[in-house]
């Protein structure tokens, strides 16, 4: 059961209430190079991205996100530290959105005050974002403790546990995060501005988990959910999907980036992932497919990962399986919309449950590709079949909803 929170606006993407979990990225350009940082926000929107966060270093990024606010049609986040005078031109220039720091931001609340008066005035919403990583930059007592840990688990101090006194700093560090953002929450709550969500972040996925269920418990402003730094592909996806999973599991996130050491477009597919197998979204093609073994007889890894890399830019709800034999192919497949169970050298082609043919090995991708292009409207069945042939298969068979298994979800 979600954890009702308000609901705030970022251009036209509302996030909190019962609206469906936005997924978000953040451009790795330099802002102020106008042509790439836009080139980057309609590869990432093309692969679902619905909210765009760029940086804004300088006086000369913040200055760029006018014209690149014209070229895209995602909402626009700002991202600011340290100098309010880089949040205030970027309200100027008519962002969505300024995520802040007000813990590194330079004169403190004042500078925040400034910003929110500035939000309020355009109707721009705002991110407060709490990062671990800063909150004890400066705090001497905090860097003994993390000392003490250390120590403890080295064996070095006689203290017996520590597993518990790491669990003791996370807390401790969470609480701190939370306390910080509510804190915060008030200085805006003063000047009248709630049009606001939050982040609390952090690089160790339980202290993220720690800071996201104390806040849910004592605010109902949107969380915005994340576990910074989270690492490459792998590391950060798992990461990732660990922390954020467990999160939405109990309910608990709006909205949410996962930040990879990768091109940005490679966070997009694992944000949909972990909502898709959360039932939280079913945005695009949920996936099956086995990892082989010593009964294929096939080349199943191959196929599977050519139809996922060609399924990529679906935004359909469809449900694909590709399976390597008889042992489960056939059952997998006949709960797919489409599916592809392989035998010696060959496969049979599912739809909805039947099996409508028999295709030799050579053909099994575009056997897959045509039948799931028939579910698809024509626009996206040319994004996966872009040399032709599919003009008679897309949208032959289907109307938008048909045979999903998923709820439909606005937006999705
Ligand atoms: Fe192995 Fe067949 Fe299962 Fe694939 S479906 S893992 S080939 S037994």
């Amino acid at each position: 059961m979600r954890k009702k929170t308000r609901q705030i606006h970022v251009g036209d993407v509302a996030i909190g209430g019962d609206a469906p979990i936005a997924v978000q990225s953040m451009t790795t350009t330099y802002t102020r190079d106008v042509k790439s940082t836009v080139a980057q926000i309609h590869r990432l929107q093309d692969v679902g991205c619905e909210i765009i966060r760029v940086a804004a270093p300088e006086m000369e990024d913040a200055m760029a996100l006018s014209e690149i606010k014209k070229q895209i049609d995602i909402p626009l986040v700002a991202d600011v530290h340290y100098d309010p005078e880089l949040a205030l031109e970027a309200i100027r220039q008519g962002i969505d959105k300024v995520r802040i720091n007000p813990g590194n931001l330079l004169r403190g609340r004042e500078s925040l005050e400034q910003i929110v008066r500035a939000a309020k005035e355009r109707d721009v919403a705002m991110r407060i974002g709490v990062n671990s990583g800063s909150i004890d930059a400066l705090d001497k007592q905090a860097q003994m403790q993390r000392v003490q840990v250390r120590l403890r688990e080295d064996g070095t101090l006689e203290r017996s546990d520590p597993a518990e006194a790491r669990r003791q700093e996370r807390d401790r560090v969470a609480e701190k995060m939370v306390t910080r953002a509510l804190e915060y929450i008030g200085w805006c709550e003063e000047l009248d501005y709630h049009n606001l969500d939050v982040s609390l972040k952090s690089s160790t996925v339980l202290t993220a988990i720690e800071a996201y269920r104390r806040f849910s418990q004592r605010s109902d402003y949107p969380i915005h959910l994340g576990i910074t730094e989270a690492g490459t592909l792998v590391t950060g996806a798992v990461k990732s999907s660990i922390g954020l999973g467990l999160l939405l599991a109990e309910g608990i996130g709006d909205t949410l980036r996962v930040s990879l050491s990768a091109e940005p477009e490679e966070e997009i597919p694992v944000a949909y992932e972990i909502l898709r197998s959360l039932e939280l979204r079913n945005r695009g093609v949920t996936f099956v497919s086995c990892p082989s073994c010593g009964r294929v007889e096939i080349d199943v890894i191959s196929v599977a990962n050519e139809v996922e890399k060609r399924l990529s830019k679906v935004q359909t709800p469809v449900h694909v399986a590709v399976m390597g034999c008889v042992v489960n192919g056939p059952g997998e497949s006949r709960d797919a919309d489409v599916g592809l169970a392989g035998g010696k050298g060959k496969g049979v082609i599912f739809r909805k449950g039947k099996v409508v043919r028999t295709v030799p090995e050579d053909q099994f991708l575009d056997a897959v590709l045509k039948e799931v292009a028939s579910f698809l409207p024509e626009r996206e069945a040319k994004l996966i079949y872009p040399e032709g042939g599919i003009k008679e298969a897309a949208g032959t068979h289907r109307t938008r909803d048909e045979g999903m298994n998923l709820p439909i979800l606005p937006r999705a």
